[in-house]
């Protein structure tokens, strides 16, 4: 179900409540009151699906459950040129693997750096066919963007991805039931730089370090949508100093299939 319907729901209970308290059928305090409780759990149930790591409508991985201090480095909305080549290059020198959330179309368009990605022993998951809210969609449009984001994924490397992440991290019932049967893990986060927004390199590097903990999902950024067509630079530029500083605090680089296993 989706959270539209819940939402609609709960409206319509609250608008039936005042129009009775109105009618004088119920008392008007009671109608305000159960309003008002209304709108709490309509609120309740939006940022449910909003919160990247909440697992309320079903299973989402945003960190991983263990004590080693092992981290997965994610990277959402490319491939982009030239950004997704200079974040490859910095992880084989660093010898890190990561984890990249490609959108389909992105993918169509630079087939050569899905591959790239591949055979440089990164783990690609699929971040939908054109990064629409899938909160706004209907079932089959649902479908439709997983499916053929992980179809963009299959023709360009062979096989298919089986983890997702959804665009902004939205979520609800049937998200996480058509991403179950189409064999698809939901993937979130844990630590969120903002570095899309170029805050500064040093804030970027920052906001990882001061925030990490074991099993740490860290989201960035190598893309951006094709109508904003923003500079990742700041991202490239914090990427060595992520690694270095996380290593010299113990940690070590896991994909996040490698983290679902820890
Ligand atoms: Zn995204």
């Amino acid at each position: 179900m989706k959270v539209a319907w819940l939402l609609g729901m709960v409206a319509a209970f609250c608008l039936l409540l005042l129009a009775l308290g109105y009618h004088g059928k119920i008392k008007k305090r009671l109608a305000l009151l159960g309003s008002c409780f209304g709108i709490i759990l309509g609120s309740g149930l939006l940022l449910l699906a909003v919160l990247p790591g909440d697992s309320f409508y079903g299973p989402v991985l945003a960190a991983g459950h263990t004590n080693q201090k092992v981290v997965a480095l994610t990277f959402d909305d490319g491939p982009y040129s030239p950004y997704t080549e200079k974040i490859l290059a910095i992880l084989k020198k660093k010898n890190v693997h990561a984890t990249f959330f490609v959108v389909g179309e992105n993918a169509l368009a630079h087939p050569e750096l899905v591959r790239q990605i591949k055979a440089d022993g990164h783990l690609i998951g699929t971040h939908t066919q054109h990064h629409k809210d899938l909160l706004r969609l209907d079932k089959q449009e649902v479908r439709d963007e997983m499916v053929m984001g992980v179809e963009s994924i299959r023709e360009i490397t062979g096989e298919k991805p089986r983890f997702i992440r959804p665009p902004h991290g939205f979520k609800d019932y049937e998200v996480i039931e058509q991403a179950e049967s189409l064999g698809l893990t939901v993937v979130n986060w844990d630590i969120i730089p903002r570095d899309w927004t170029n805050p500064g390199t040093e804030t970027i590097v920052s906001r990882v370090i001061e925030n990490v903990k074991p099993g740490s999902v860290i989201l960035l950024h190598d893309g951006d949508s094709p109508v904003n067509k923003g500079s990742r630079e700041q991202t490239v530029q914090a990427l060595p100093e992520i690694i270095d500083r996380l290593r010299v605090e113990g940690y070590s680089f896991v994909t996040v299939e490698e983290l679902q296993t820890k």
